[in-house]
């Protein structure tokens, strides 16, 4: 970073500390990975300077010789991972992804059946708070409460009674597989069209260790921050006979110029994903999370849904005298970094959060295995029983700083 800390020392000073941070630290936000330095390094590339409009072949400036390869070889390498008709590389990001989808065959005030937020959900699922539910009317289905599990039976009943124009599956902080075929019937059954957002699983489908929505629904899109590993960004999936209405949905629907440079990005991680390291490495994330729900249940912890066939665990922190919020702070100040999250069970209780939503994908990306999961279990648990204990939390934060040093994210590269 030799410009940048001759052009601005500030900025350069922060991107240190912030390396600093994360090397010093356990990242168990479900919604972040480590991305490979080879990602980072087309993020900041030249071709962030590349002003784009249009798809390969039919753009509206001169010079995309270069960004019309580097988008088709993103197309065509997403297309064979994942077995998709058509690939758009081009959204911003998830939320954007999803908007081009609404818009490529919704109108507005059509009717969406989609996940309730405190259950799972995601705002750009028409929640009220987003633009998707001021351009549709919407209704929610939920979890079974006892279960933690999608009460399809539900499903099916609302979208009969409903009649929603489109059916979306994929959550943000739901640890259980999604039973894309049943979802999909339900769609079909009231000539509803069917969108699977798998922000989070994205990488996990694309190692092929779970199941994958693609062969079940008309669009499928993702983001490719979270356990994907390649840096942000969003991307559509879809059926060939809904091609072009993506496109245009996309640009000029609801973007401008899309970077080139995270273009670039995404044509890295798909590359990648074929690899067997990359399958290793989301391997050993279900593996982990798995084992690290274990070892959280043995200690006494509630565990929503009884377990995970994903990279999240969501844990009810309530019985240790303790709200989601405060679990996430004095956990950071013990060096282990994850977030506050709505449990089903708070629904309706205004303000109310629970619990605490974990993931293992920077872990495993880091090397990690069980063992390591074990200690962790140990020091959430140590330190959610003596939250208020100084000496506990000091002696948790040293311990951590100890493993983060075995497992270097970046070492010492800058
Ligand atoms: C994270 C997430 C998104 C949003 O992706 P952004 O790139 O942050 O806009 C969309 N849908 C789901 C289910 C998500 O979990």
């Amino acid at each position: 970073m030799l410009h940048l800390k001759n052009d601005d020392p500030a900025v350069a000073k922060l991107i240190h500390k912030e390396q600093t941070r994360i090397e010093g630290t356990l990242d168990l936000i479900a919604a972040e990975n480590h991305a490979p330095c080879s990602i980072r390094e087309a993020l900041g590339s030249v071709f962030t300077t590349k002003t784009i409009e249009g798809y390969p072949g039919k753009r509206y400036h001169a010079g995309c010789g270069h960004a019309d390869e580097v988008e088709r070889l993103a197309i065509l390498r997403c297309r064979s991972l994942f077995g998709a008709e058509h690939v758009n590389v081009q959204p911003h990001s998830g939320t954007s992804a999803n908007l081009a989808v609404y818009f490529s065959v919704l109108n507005v005030g059509d009717r969406v059946l989609s996940m309730t937020l405190s259950h799972g959900g995601h705002l750009s699922h028409g929640h009220q708070a987003s633009i998707t539910g001021k351009c549709f009317e919407v209704k929610n289905y939920g979890v079974k409460k006892e279960s933690g599990r999608i009460d399809y039976q539900a499903v099916a009943d609302m979208a009969q009674t409903f009649r929603p124009a489109m059916l979306i599956a994929g959550a943000s902080s739901y640890p259980r597989l999604i039973d894309y075929e049943k979802m999909s019937e339900i769609a079909r059954s009231v000539s509803a069209y069917f969108l699977v957002d798998m922000a989070h699983i994205g990488g996990l489908v694309a190692a092929n260790v779970i199941p994958s929505p693609v062969p079940h629904a008309d669009f499928v899109t993702f983001t490719c921050y979270k356990t994907m590993m390649g840096g942000r960004g969003g991307v559509i999936l879809c059926r060939q006979k809904f091609a072009e209405k993506i496109d245009k949905a996309v640009f000029p629907g609801c973007q401008g110029t899309s970077p080139v440079n995270t273009i670039a990005a995404k044509a890295v991680i798909f590359k990648l994903a074929g690899t067997p390291a990359y399958k290793q490495v989301q391997a050993r994330t279900l593996e982990n999370a798995a084992h690290l729900a274990e070892a959280l249940q043995k200690k006494g912890l509630r565990i929503i849904s009884n377990g995970t066939d994903t990279h999240q665990v969501l844990v009810d922190v309530t019985p240790r005298g303790l709200d989601g919020g405060r679990a996430e702070q004095v956990l950071e100040s013990a060096g282990i970094v994850l977030n506050q999250n709505v449990l089903p069970d708070d629904e309706g209780r205004k303000g109310a959060v629970s619990g605490i939503r974990i993931g293992t994908a920077g872990l495993s990306t880091r090397g990690m295995g069980t063992k390591e999961m074990e200690l962790i279990a140990d020091w959430l648990d140590r330190i959610m029983a003596n939250h208020l204990d100084d000496g506990v939390i000091q002696d948790v934060r040293r311990e951590v700083a100890d493993l983060c040093c075995q497992f270097p994210v970046y070492g010492t590269e800058e």
